[in-house]
């Protein structure tokens, strides 16, 4: 068995198809910016980082605010990173999806609901940028990333350095436990971009999308 040290060469090379491990040609195309999306007209290697503005149940009437302007014992509020509303609190977490082919994951800005007493102590400590010394912290998935539940139990990592949190699937039999360890494959990521309302324009693209 050969295997190539880097990834790109390999990608660039039309060495032995034999004894390379066969990669979806479609991934060397998005590295090279070959897909524009049909929807946005975005370069597509540009979805690979998505993220949710709020937490799923947020009241839409309510208006975002900066961090500067909340205060920890206000009832509502949504800022970039953290969110609290009807006694229930939210942070904004990072979840990486690995991808099957491709040297970049597909990186996903994600809500998670914790505990009232976690939301303190990470709170308190955000403006040290140093949270990477919380200890982990259970928490449930705030968004519907199609096809995947809402809800979901998982595990949530604080950082150092202003860095989100990165969150973990807890439930080793849901599917999004196995996204997160096995990896998408091309068409698995078009499946959850497809939800979004982002498809696939270019070279062969269409004839992939009617399969
Ligand atoms: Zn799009």
């Amino acid at each position: 068995m050969k295997w190539f040290k880097n990834l790109q060469q390999n990608l660039t090379s039309s060495a032995d198809p034999i004894d390379t491990p066969s990669l979806d040609p479609r991934w060397r195309d998005l590295s090279l910016g070959k897909f524009r999306c049909g929807c946005c007209d975005k370069n597509f290697t540009d979805l690979l980082s998505m993220g949710y503005s709020a937490p799923e149940d947020w009241p839409s009437d309510k208006i975002r605010a900066s961090s500067h302007d909340i205060d920890l014992a206000d009832e509502t509020f949504l800022t970039q990173d953290l969110c609290k509303f009807s006694n229930r609190h939210f942070v904004r977490a990072v979840l990486l999806l690995p991808l099957v082919g491709s040297e970049v994951p597909f990186l996903i800005g994600i809500w998670v609901e914790i505990s009232e007493t976690d939301f303190r102590s990470f709170a308190a400590e955000m403006p040290s940028g140093k949270q990477g010394q919380l200890e982990i912290m259970f928490c449930r998935l705030a968004n519907i990333i199609p096809p995947f539940r809402i809800g979901l139990p998982c595990i949530m990592k604080p950082r150092d350095n202003f860095q989100r949190p990165v969150v973990h699937i807890a439930i080793e039999e849901d599917p999004l436990y196995a996204a997160q360890i096995d990896g998408l494959d091309f068409d698995q990521l078009l499946d959850m971009l497809r939800p979004h309302g982002h498809f696939l324009i270019g070279d062969d693209a269409l004839d992939h999308l009617s399969t």
